[in-house]
């Protein structure tokens, strides 16, 4: 009895549902990761890059068992059939990924192997509710976060995490590919540098994990908004590529304030974190199109300029507002970006410069380690105010305001942008206000060593809110 044990979002050997069961079916388990990028969105660099890491990280675990991981790189239903052919498999174990193409093309793969007489069996760990199980009061999905979160986290059952499977084994070695043969690294150019502050892995993720329930859950709530500060979990990539599932995390969070005082706020402000994850699946799982279509069907009449000139200097963090180029630029060195800092540079896209949400989503999609369908789509709808209780059309952040408030002492500019970091904190979010004595002795010289801001936000807001109030 040979048994397949599907890796997907889901790369650990802790509390993995699929893994248990395939090690309770039998004892030559074939652990498999597919690299299946073309019926679905390709993967983004940074992604890529995260993937070759974490993939190695989990085939070292599995080697300590004795096993070995199989790589195969093509259409999930071909190579499954191919080796259920080839190998006689009895089971097979996956954990859920909710995206609507692939429960679609899982599905089909589901009825195939069952036809075939062979087991299927698969879990839900990548979320804390399956998504058909949330309904408000009439029977529908929800579309308001609160009363969605009000309903789905008295749901949500705090239950131990699963300890890895105690034994796993495997009777023969099967061929497949090489992990370097699949390029995921870059290489020409290597862009990839500044992504060593990053330990994909299980390891990695629990030593994070671990950081950030003992010394910054507490004050969550204080210091979320803050990109100067260590304030947020910077879990995310772990949770997108299942390096820890969220039960361990929700599990991790409530014995700690269980053991501490003081936990309680924080600790509920952080798990409704994990609940907007939650919602934007729920989201996704209810309103398929979501990827691609506006959420609001009244915005496809909103007009969007798409100068391609202004989205690649977006890109590159040349915009003349501080903190918009700061995220820019730790977006692009570190394949990340604090949320706060996401929703400034987003609304800057949308509603500054009259950029179609999903040009920003495309971006963020290549160069995030933590890229994912659900939250990158709700969050960019979300702040364009096309989605599903989306930010009111006339919240249009001010980046210079915004940084003056959530970057008070300029920290987080003068780490991202150096050629601005001589400016005194007065000045720091807004460098084109200050008097030329002052760029002088910092050595800022606008349009040269920084550019002037890109577009006059006064007059962008007056623009947005017009073309906002004809689409409304
Ligand atoms: C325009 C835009 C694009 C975004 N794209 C992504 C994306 O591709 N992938 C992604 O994981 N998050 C995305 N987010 C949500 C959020 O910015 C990140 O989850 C968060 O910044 C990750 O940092 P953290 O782990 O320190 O978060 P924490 O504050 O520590 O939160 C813990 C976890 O909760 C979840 N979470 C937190 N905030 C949100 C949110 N607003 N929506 C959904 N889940 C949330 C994440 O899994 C996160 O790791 C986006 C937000 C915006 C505004």
């Amino acid at each position: 009895m040979t048994v397949i044990c599907w890796f997907r979002n889901d790369l650990r050997l802790r509390d993995n549902s699929a893994l248990i069961a395939a090690a309770k079916a039998s004892d030559d388990v074939i652990p498999l990761y597919i690299l299946d990028d073309k019926q679905y969105r390709p993967l983004g660099g940074a992604q890529r890059w995260w993937l070759h890491h974490s993939l190695t990280s989990l085939a070292a675990d599995l080697d300590k068992y004795g096993l070995q991981l199989l790589l195969r790189n093509g259409n999930s239903k071909k190579i499954l059939a191919e080796l259920a052919d080839t190998h006689n498999i009895t089971g097979l174990y996956w954990n859920q990924v909710f995206e609507p193409k692939k429960l679609a093309a899982d599905n089909a793969i589901r009825k195939f192997f069952e036809s075939n007489n062979i087991e299927v069996d698969v879990f839900n760990d990548n979320l804390l509710n399956h998504p058909d199980d949330i309904k408000n009061k009439s029977g529908q999905y929800f579309k308001v976060f609160t009363p969605y979160w009000r309903t789905a986290s008295e749901f949500v059952v705090d239950e131990p995490p699963r300890q890895k499977p105690r034994t796993l084994a495997q009777r023969t070695k099967r061929r497949g590919d090489k992990l370097n043969d699949w390029d995921l690294l870059p290489t020409r150019p290597d862009w990839s540098g500044g992504f060593d502050c990053w330990q994909p892995g299980e390891a990695g993720a629990h030593k994070a994990l671990g950081q950030f329930v003992d010394a910054h859950v507490h004050e969550y709530l204080d210091k979320r908004d803050r990109p100067d500060l260590p304030g947020t979990s910077q879990l995310s990539p772990y949770i997108h590529f299942g390096e820890l599932s969220p039960r361990q995390i929700w599990h991790s969070v409530k014995q700690a304030e269980q053991s501490r005082s003081g936990m309680a706020k924080g600790a509920a402000g952080f798990l409704r974190q994990l609940g907007w994850r939650e919602f934007s699946y729920h989201l996704l799982y209810h309103f398929p199109e979501f990827p691609t279509d506006n959420f609001r069907a009244e915005f496809d009449k909103f007009s969007w300029d798409n100068d391609k000139q202004q989205l690649k200097t977006w890109q590159q963090g040349q915009t003349g507002y501080p903190i918009v180029d700061a995220g820019m630029r730790q977006l692009w060195h570190t394949g990340y970006m604090h949320n706060r800092v996401r929703m400034i540079v987003a609304s800057f896209l949308t509603k500054d410069l009259f950029i179609d949400w999903r040009k920003g989503e495309a971006w963020f999609w290549d160069t995030l380690v933590d890229a994912d369908l659900a939250n990158n789509v709700a969050g960019w709808q979300w702040v364009a105010g096309s989605g599903a209780d989306a930010s009111p059309y006339f919240r249009i952040f001010n980046p210079t305001t915004q940084g003056e408030k959530f970057d008070p002492d300029g920290d987080y500019v003068r780490q991202w942008v150096p050629e601005l970091a001589d400016l005194p904190n007065k000045f720091i979010h807004n460098p084109s206000a200050a008097p030329k004595a002052i760029l002088d002795e910092a050595n800022v010289i606008l349009g040269e060593t920084y550019p002037w801001p890109m577009v006059d936000h006064k007059e962008a807001r007056e623009t947005a809110l017009a073309r906002y109030k004809d689409v409304k």
